[in-house]
């Protein structure tokens, strides 16, 4: 039995995919702590601090605000199923994969979605938004901050605005952005948010930050149907994660630790800090792909920090350098989903991931394995225009 199977031992990646990204050293550390129970008046402290260091994180004074137990697609899911119920119309932005999900949910959920479709690669078009919102009575609007299929920023801001005019509430997907960029979510108007530890946030994939504001939750109140899932039932998450600390489920107790220590590191690089150290990795990142005569997808002023959209170079072999990458320097960047899959490289600059040496080392492989598979670059460009912009 041991020799047929050994410890495991995982090798050390360089996680510059679409996710997860790296974990940060001090989350490990903590996941490593004793599993005490979860109705222990201990680990009750330590849910009620991880609910108000997620407030500072979301930059919200809802109430309710807390990790669900599940990776992303859970808080995408709990999202939609408890706002929308039978014959409610819904207003879902689609331009990329992720968001094509959400369509998807708020029909299992027996949702009327309208959809407003854009060009995936760029950014939703407002105005497209503004005329579906003027023919439907909808109850939310659903749009992905920050679509990771395509490396693509939604205007947030302005759909809120459009949305708060029809009393309509704002639902966004911020997994690839919590943490990564600029989020306000009560400053902005968004009513109802979600992301995923995976992501900018340097944490394993499990759980699922969410965020309702009390307009948000009366709407839940006033259901006239059960929301269907009784795992992701608000209401019933709001009874064990509030002051009544009622059993619904066995919370992941070393997944909230470590959720609480990858908040602790937000705050304690800061916001602001946090937000430019992701901007300036992207733009240094960007500025070396340039040199070396690659583009990037979205245009200019609609791009992620966080993930950026790669246009695979003609005649070049998508899965041969992933491959290489993988093997060769242990760095894992992804490919393109659904309508880009082998048109798209997407590589993360997320969390912890976000550093300076990731993206020299990344640009450094990468020159040298295009070059040996034939393709044409000036040796030595990416390295001056990533310099350039370190200073
Ligand atoms: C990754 C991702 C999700 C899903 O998260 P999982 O952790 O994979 O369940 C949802 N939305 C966006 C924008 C994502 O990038």
């Amino acid at each position: 039995m041991q020799e047929q199977f050994l410890e495991l031992d995982p090798p050390e990646r360089i996680l510059m995919g679409p996710g997860p990204s790296n974990v940060h050293p001090r989350v490990l550390k903590a996941m490593s702590l004793p599993v005490i129970g979860h109705l222990d008046p201990c680990f009750i402290g330590i849910m009620h601090e991880v609910m108000d260091l997620l407030k500072s994180v979301f930059q919200t004074s809802n109430d309710f605000t807390l990790p669900i137990s599940g990776t992303g697609s859970a808080g995408m899911e709990a999202s939609l199923c408890n706002a929308i119920e039978p014959g409610d119309e819904a207003v879902i932005c689609v331009n990329g994969f992720f968001s094509d999900r959400m369509a998807d949910i708020a029909e299992r959920c027996g949702g009327r979605p309208t959809i407003v479709e854009g060009e995936w690669g760029h950014a939703i078009d407002v105005n497209k938004v503004e005329s579906a919102l003027k023919q439907t009575k909808a109850k939310v609007v659903a749009v992905v901050h920050a679509e990771t299929s395509t490396g693509a920023m939604n205007p947030v801001k302005e759909i809120s605005e459009l949305a708060q005019k029809q009393g309509a509430l704002l639902l966004v997907d911020t997994v690839t952005s919590l943490g990564g960029m600029p989020l306000k979510v009560d400053e902005w108007g968004i009513d109802i948010c979600y992301s995923g530890t995976q992501k900018c946030l340097g944490c394993p994939p499990g759980m699922a930050p969410i965020t309702f504001s009390e307009r948000a939750m009366e709407a839940v109140r006033n259901r006239k149907t059960k929301v269907q899932s009784l795992y992701l039932d608000l209401g019933l998450l709001d009874t064990y994660w509030g002051e009544k600390s009622a059993y619904h489920h066995t919370a992941p107790i070393s997944m909230v630790y470590a959720v609480r220590e990858a908040l602790r590191l937000v705050l304690e690089e800061g916001l602001e800090a946090r937000f430019k150290r992701h901007q300036l990795n992207h733009t240094a990142l960007v500025a070396g792909l340039e040199a070396m005569g690659l583009n990037i997808l979205p245009g200019k002023d609609e791009r992620l920090w966080t993930l950026n959209a790669v246009v695979i170079p003609e005649g070049v072999d998508d899965a041969k350098v992933r491959n290489r990458l993988l093997e060769e320097y242990s760095i894992e960047i992804g490919g393109g989903l659904g309508v880009l899959k082998g048109k798209l490289w997407r590589v993360g600059l997320m969390g912890y991931t976000s550093s300076r040496s990731n993206v020299l080392l990344f640009l450094s492989a990468l020159e040298t394995i295009l070059c040996s598979e034939g393709l044409n670059i000036e040796r030595g460009a990416a390295s001056q225009a990533v310099s350039a912009v370190y200073g």
